[in-house]
């Protein structure tokens, strides 16, 4: 049964991965969708796919870390749908690089992505979403934003600065009927992992295969990107009005604690 009738959702990194299975999702439910991406190709193909399903969706070109382009698109999302009820914010990177060789230009481009595009969807969605009369953000950080990894450091940092900031804005924003949660998947099969250089935490010169990544996830796959979007759709309807600050753990219970210990 769609629950996202009416609503309208802006779905960011919607080219690839999560946020692509997320925009199917979210349409399949009946949202209208405005999707964004710097991945123009693999975007309006997108787009073009949800339309040729019946669903109302759009795509536009969209730095995350470009704060005057925000206000274009939230104002391109109200003036084609009339109005804003859901963000996603799910456009993120990922450098594994150990810290004592990270250079300083490649953290804060890590961080630009992945915590100052977040802050900034939070800061200009947020009028739109209580010109609406409320919604629900729903903000994509990672089990690396639970808990510290070797090689990961930078990117840990950035995730763990998104499972606050959540908890932050929904505070600010729960008088405005605007709900706020942080999603922390754990190995997901998506194109992120064909983009990491030299394996860092393996310390074999090689891409990362998800499926070595998770031989040690007590579910013992990689999750596919849908079983990620399933859980970002219910945060985002009404199904979930109860939950605000919280975090949606979706790892195969990766952090669940340590298989055969105490
Ligand atoms: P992905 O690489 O398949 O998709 C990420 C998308 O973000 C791409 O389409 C890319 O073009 C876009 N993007 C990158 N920089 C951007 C920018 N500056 N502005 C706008 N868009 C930009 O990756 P994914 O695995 O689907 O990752 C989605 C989110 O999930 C990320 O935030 C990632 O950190 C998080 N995550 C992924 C995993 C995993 O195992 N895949 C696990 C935990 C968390």
């Amino acid at each position: 049964m769609a629950t996202l009738q009416g609503k309208a959702a802006l779905i960011t990194g919607a080219a690839s991965g999560i946020g692509a299975a997320t925009a199917r999702a979210l349409a399949r439910d009946g949202a209208a969708v405005l999707l964004t991406d710097i991945d123009d190709a693999r975007g309006e193909a997108l787009a073009a796919e949800l339309r040729g399903g019946g669903a109302r969706a759009l795509y536009l070109h969209q730095d995350v870390t470009e704060e005057a382009r925000w206000t274009e698109v939230v104002a391109a999302a109200e003036k084609e749908f009339g109005r804003l009820d859901i963000l996603v914010s799910n456009a993120g990177i990922g450098i594994i690089v150990p810290l004592e060789e990270m250079p300083l230009a490649e953290w804060r481009k890590q961080m630009a992505i992945n915590v100052d595009g977040v802050f900034l969807s939070v800061k200009h969605c947020a009028p739109a979403l209580r010109r609406a009369g409320g919604g629900s953000m729903v903000l994509i950080s990672s089990v690396a934003g639970l808990r510290g990894s070797a090689g990961l450091g930078g990117y840990s940092a950035s995730k763990g600065a998104v499972r606050l900031l959540a908890k932050s804005a929904a505070l600010e924003f729960a008088a405005a009927r605007i709900r706020v949660n942080s999603v922390h998947p754990g190995i997901i099969a998506t194109p992120i992992w064909d983009k990491l250089p030299a394996n860092a935490l393996s310390g074999r010169n090689a891409p990362i295969d998800p499926k070595d990544m998770a031989a040690g996830v007590p579910l013992g796959y990689p999750a596919a990107p849908e079983e990620v979007a399933e859980g970002i759709a219910w945060l985002a309807s009404d199904a979930s009005r109860y939950v605000t600050g919280s975090e949606l753990v979706i790892d195969g219970g990766m952090t669940a604690g340590r298989a055969g210990s105490l």
